[in-house]
């Protein structure tokens, strides 16, 4: 299904843009250059309300210009606006949720925009770090994040009843951020959320991934991100979001491409304003919309290797690996549960969340499949029984990181530019086989396995990858939220990313050769390669059943050889910052 385009305009600028001639006719041009067909108007922004009467104009005028119109609000704290959270836990003005003042001061605002409107957002900071002493008195020794996800969850309740009571049809949305690894400390619950409220909506604001600012966010986030919740919120997950910040043309660019991959049916674009609309950032876009409503068409049906992240779960040392994986080529279908019918799954640290994950691990190995633990997934294995179907015990696996200087892939050594940070020791039964290894060491006298695979009988393979990302600790008081450190996995040895790749693609009967941060998505009759570096790519492909002439590009432009996709039947060629879409009749 094609995806509709939103434009959102917040609280300051319903009130500064909208209020004379020229402002109006300066937003109508633009917003018809951007093919928009909805707009947000937002009624709430950290203490900022915007009358009912202001937003009734507008909301007129936009539908009389044939604009549908949704309302939205930002709950982040303000002068005079409820109560703002108390302490430097994230150094961020969230509200206290304890407060009364705070629930019904928002409320009143759900209200009046179920009044003016069918479809009410909530933006991305419906979160708390709030420790007052009436918090902590409720909380009552539990676990913070516990907390305040019940906390949310009976505010949320209250908060659609109301939204109904105003409009029975109102659609209350809630929008998720995009740092999905630390929604369950902060009182988002993608478990409980998508049943209480009426549509969900998910950042894929991945931005710059090379500066620190917003975080090092890996542009496959926003496909990981409106896949998972698409599992997570079933038919109610509707909208994508992206955003201008921190964005050159190609990075907002590519965030695009990216959403309309995800399978949202709306992609919001934040904000209306001077940033948003002057210099290239949305005429590029528009340029290749019809396009990217080709790749939204594709886009169903994804198939691929499972990855799982139960609802509410804790990544310890894997947090948002699921990007790095995308990045590394491997074309990913977000799960949350592990089932004993899919071929090929990776099972990284938040999946142990599930207190049945030890059982599904063993039926899907049974049942002939291959799963992948990440080391800190292994390392939360409890369970002898558990430990031995990988071929370890409690005493031939640790936690130990270490960092390596090289790689022994094959009898052959490739030595690092960069150390490489390894999460454990393993040692290996005698059934188990290892099929790379990392030296470390001061004198590069330790070696450790790095991917090992024990076979079962009727064909199941239980593989341990030793590595990881980063945990909760990796967090800085610049960086509460988004992704604090730099990938190490995207710097590994391109034959290193490949075997990764690779050996979780055999069970599909796939082999893809490409160079990192060129990624794969996997469609119902569909292949689709984007180019995110800014280099050239060559990528390679088996049994995916590409049909050469069937290629489509956004650089496609024939009159410029080197500065086109190509697909010759053996070798896709991406230029830099592209990507290609093929027929695929795979032979499964
Ligand atoms: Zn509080």
């Amino acid at each position: 299904m094609s995806t509709a385009l939103t434009v959102y305009i917040v609280a300051h600028s319903v009130v500064s843009d909208l209020n004379n001639a020229a402002g109006w006719d300066k937003a109508l041009t633009r917003l018809r250059s951007a093919h928009a067909d909805s707009v947000v108007l937002e009624s709430y922004r950290g203490g900022m309300v915007v009358d009912e009467a202001v937003l009734r104009v507008a909301r007129d005028r936009f539908n009389a210009e044939g604009f549908r119109t949704l309302g939205g609000l930002m709950p982040v704290w303000g002068e005079g606006f409820g109560k703002r959270g108390v302490g430097v836990e994230t150094q961020m003005p969230f509200f206290c949720y304890s407060s009364e003042d705070t629930v019904s001061a928002i409320e009143r605002e759900i209200r009046k925009l179920s009044r003016l409107f069918d479809q009410v957002v909530i933006d991305d900071a419906f979160m708390t770090s709030c420790r007052c002493a009436d918090c902590e008195k409720a909380r009552n020794g539990q676990n913070r994040g516990a907390f305040r996800r019940t906390l949310l969850t009976k505010v949320s309740e209250r908060w659609v009843r109301a939204a109904h009571e105003e409009k029975p049809k109102v659609q209350l949305t809630v929008k998720f951020p995009q740092t999905y690894d630390r929604y369950h400390l902060y009182g988002y619950d993608p478990e409980r959320f998508p049943a209480i409220f009426d549509k969900v909506w998910v950042g894929t604001e991945t931005r710059n991934p090379n500066t620190p600012k917003f975080g090092y966010t890996e542009p496959y986030q926003g496909y990981f991100n409106s896949r998972w919740m698409r599992a997570c919120a079933g038919d109610k997950f509707e909208g994508a979001w992206i955003d201008y910040i921190e964005c050159d043309k190609q990075q907002f660019y590519d965030q695009a491409v990216t959403s309309h991959l995800g399978g949202a049916t709306n992609l919001t674009l934040f904000c209306y304003g001077d940033a948003l609309f002057t210099g290239t950032l949305v005429s590029r876009m528009t340029a290749g919309l019809p396009g990217l409503r080709k790749l939204s068409d594709a886009a169903i049906e994804p198939w691929g290797v499972h990855v799982i992240k139960p609802a509410t779960s804790e990544g310890s040392g894997d947090l948002f690996i699921y990007d790095d994986f995308g990045m590394m080529g491997i074309p990913c279908v977000p799960a949350t549960r592990l089932d004993k019918n899919m071929r090929s799954a990776i099972v990284p640290a938040q999946g142990m969340s599930d207190p049945n994950m030890g059982k599904a691990i063993a039926d899907a190995i049974a049942s002939g499949g291959q799963v992948i633990v990440t080391h800190a997934a292994l390392a939360h294995a409890t369970d002898a029984a558990l430990l031995a179907l990988f071929g370890y015990s409690p005493a031939t696996a640790a936690t130990a990181r270490t960092i390596a200087h090289a790689f022994e892939v094959d009898g052959k050594k490739i030595e690092l530019a960069k150390p490489f940070h390894v999460p454990g020791t393993l040692e290996p039964g005698p059934t188990t086989k290892t099929l790379a290894w990392v030296t470390c060491g001061t004198w590069d006298n330790l070696r450790i396995p790095f991917i090992t695979v024990k076979e079962h009988p009727g064909g199941g393979k239980a593989i341990v990858w030793n590595l990881g990302t980063f945990g909760q600790d990796a967090y800085t008081i610049d960086e509460s939220l988004c992704v604090p450190v730099k990938s190490e996995l995207l710097t590994l040895p391109a034959p290193v990313i490949a075997l990764l790749r690779n050996t979780a693609l055999a069970p599909l009967g796939l082999a893809i050769d490409a160079p990192p941060r060129v990624a794969t998505y996997l469609f119902a009759k569909h292949a689709v390669f984007v180019n995110y570096t800014a280099a050239p790519a060559e990528v390679r492909t088996t049994g995916l059943g590409l049909v050469p002439e069937t290629l489509t590009s956004d650089r496609s432009d024939p009159s410029d050889k080197s500065d086109r996709s190509e697909f010759d039947g053996t070798i896709l060629r991406l230029p830099a910052g592209s990507y290609a879409m093929m027929d695929s009749k795979p032979a499964r």
